[in-house]
């Protein structure tokens, strides 16, 4: 997979996520995107529009995940860790609500989300068990979540897989 910054200011986080899932899958790193970024009135970020940017992108032969600092808020929600395109290649993550002073636990965090989110570009959808496809609607819950896929997940993502070739 091929994470990117989604901004220059981005490098960082992008870098920690890359690092993070570097551990269990063959990760690059990508330069910034430096879109043109859709502001709402709560200066969050809109995801949608960021994330067609990010599909338009010709890198067809990786998932990419764009990363960044800023809060997203999409499909009208307060605001959302990532969004992903179900069954697609791109999705995106915001640190913004991951944040936390212990390191260790950030670092969690971010694996937790960026998995969650790749899991849906695989086509997972949300899941009841203690899963990583559990949906979080707040950081606590992403806490609580573990950060693997359930066996029921798991399978379906190797099949998907199989079917995707590499990430
Ligand atoms: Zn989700
Ligand atoms: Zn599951």
């Amino acid at each position: 997979m091929l994470v990117l910054p989604v901004c220059s200011a981005d490098a960082g986080a992008a870098e920690q996520t890359a690092a993070v899932m570097g551990r269990r899958f063959s990760v690059h790193l990508g330069r910034a995107l430096n879109p043109r970024l859709c502001f709402n009135s709560r200066s969050q970020v809109v995801a949608e529009p960021l994330l067609e940017e990010l599909c338009s992108l010709g890198l067809s032969r990786f998932k990419l995940l764009g990363v960044t600092g800023h809060d997203l808020t999409a499909d009208g929600s307060s605001y959302v860790f990532g969004l992903a395109e179900l069954g697609g290649r791109a999705a995106l993550l915001s640190t913004f609500r991951l944040r936390c002073a212990e390191h260790e636990r950030f670092m969690l965090r971010l694996l937790k989300e960026a998995l969650h989110e790749l899991g849906h570009t695989f086509g997972l959808k949300h899941c009841t068990q203690s899963c990583v496809m559990r949906f979080s609607a707040e950081v606590h819950e992403v806490d609580a979540k573990p950060a693997c896929f359930c066996s029921s997940c798991a399978s379906s993502l190797t099949r998907f897989q199989s079917l995707a070739g590499r990430i």
